[in-house]
């Protein structure tokens, strides 16, 4: 059978790519539905974009290499398509956009777009091989028991990362890069939760507060943060776990915006004889003073305390050092940090500079976003790219 475009991977690059690539469109994914992450996005309402998008926040070895996709296709297309399918829509915060009522109206605006392109789609399909001959490519599927073979001009991989293998992550689309000569960078598990020894925060597990948290490279976040069975989740973690590395440190503001040295200055000069646990209990949960306590001196009465101790201690917990054991990896990651190397592709149309008609989009680029929106919009951004070039 031949098609113009066939693109791998029915997720949010996918099936956007298939409504911008101009026709004659088979979209093809191994999964019962498409775009099952989108599904569960955000709570089950999708972080569809941010309306603060900026190159900075995301990660890429090339510093530079999204700036064209993301300029050509920006927040306010996507709001547009949005506001054409009547989907109403809420900034819930930082930006970060959310469907008033379900992730579903985004999965279903998809499919619209694809049937007016009439773009076709095969679910439940595996890829078996990947062959190029001449100007073509050759791929091999298996369909309901049976093998079909598609001739295609243009292949579009579009198939995420590793991220969720129980959604129906393969990390398939960086054998395919390599298959064909084109370098793939390391990939890491990104934004996810952190683990800890098994016992270290048990008794503080459900206890959430705000932090500017910051790992040993990469930009600080104020966020919250929250206490698990295994170890520490919520935004800010997510977010740094993007620029941490195995066997290093954290660090954790725990008043982010209050001067912990001032306020306890001022209570000592105002209580008179009281705990000092209990001075911090006024601003932190007690259950949270008790396990600071264990790791850092906070031993009787504040009138005992020199002005000076009282400082190392604000000190102490406005940087807070902690080392975690790993992180719950791909098992649970949001995203896939690294991927399809940029330096092989162009910028413009994300098709592979050696191999003409092969494209790569969306997550198994090595191009990651923050949490709040950026992911997406990196998926529509290069999926309009790579259909703006197979459409013209
Ligand atoms: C729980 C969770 C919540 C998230 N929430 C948000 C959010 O609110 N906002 C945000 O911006 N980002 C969010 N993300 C990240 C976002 O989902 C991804 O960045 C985005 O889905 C990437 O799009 P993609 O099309 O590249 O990959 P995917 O959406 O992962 O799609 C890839 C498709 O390829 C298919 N596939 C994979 N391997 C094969 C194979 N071997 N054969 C055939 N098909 C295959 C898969 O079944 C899948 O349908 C979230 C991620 C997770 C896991």
């Amino acid at each position: 059978m031949k098609v113009k475009t066939l693109i791998l991977g029915a997720g949010a690059a996918g099936m956007f790519c298939a409504s911008r690539a101009g026709g004659d469109v088979l979209v093809i994914d191994h999964a019962k539905a498409a775009g099952e992450k989108i599904r569960i996005s955000g709570g089950g309402r999708c972080n569809f974009t941010n309306l603060d998008i900026q190159f900075s926040n995301y990660i890429c070895a090339n510093p530079h290499f999204h700036k064209s996709a993301l300029s050509q296709f920006t927040q306010w297309d996507f709001i547009e398509l949005m506001a054409k399918y009547g989907i109403a829509w809420h900034e819930k915060t930082l930006g970060q956009l959310f469907c008033d009522e379900s992730a579903k109206d985004v999965v279903a605006m998809l499919r619209q777009e694809m049937d007016k392109a009439g773009a076709d789609l095969w679910l439940q399909t595996e890829i078996e091989t990947i062959q190029k001959d001449g100007a073509h490519f050759h791929v091999a599927l298996s369909r309901q028991g049976r093998r079909v073979v598609i001739e295609a001009e243009n292949l579009v991989v579009a198939t995420g990362g590793k991220s969720i293998p129980k959604m129906g992550a393969t990390g398939i689309g960086y054998k395919i890069a390599s298959d064909f000569g084109i370098k793939v960078t390391e990939t890491r598990a990104g934004l996810v939760p952190f683990t800890f020894d098994a016992e270290r925060f048990k008794a503080l597990a459900g206890l959430s507060s705000e932090v500017t948290a910051r790992a040993a490279r990469g930009p600080a976040f104020t966020e919250g943060m929250l206490f698990t069975h295994r170890g520490l989740s919520g935004p800010s973690m997510l977010q740094i776990s993007s620029y941490w590395r195995e066997g290093e440190a954290i660090t954790l503001d725990m008043s982010p915006k209050r001067s912990l040295a001032e306020f306890l200055k001022s209570e000592k000069r105002g209580a008179g004889k009281k705990y000092l646990t209990t001075i911090l209990g006024m601003i932190f949960p007690a259950r949270l003073v008790e396990h600071l306590a264990g790791v850092m001196d906070m031993s009787g009465n504040i009138a005992d305390w020199s002005d000076k101790r009282l400082t190392e201690l604000a000190d102490q917990l406005h940087a807070w050092e902690l080392i975690p054991t790993g992180s719950e990896g791909y098992r649970t990651a949001e995203v896939t940090l690294g991927g399809v190397d940029t330096d092989e592709l162009s910028s413009k149309t994300m098709e592979a500079k050696k191999v003409k008609g092969l494209y790569f989009i969306g997550e198994c680029v090595d191009v990651t976003g923050w949490l709040g929106g950026y992911n997406f919009q990196w998926a529509w951004a290069s999926a309009a790219a790579a259909g703006r070039a197979i459409s013209a």
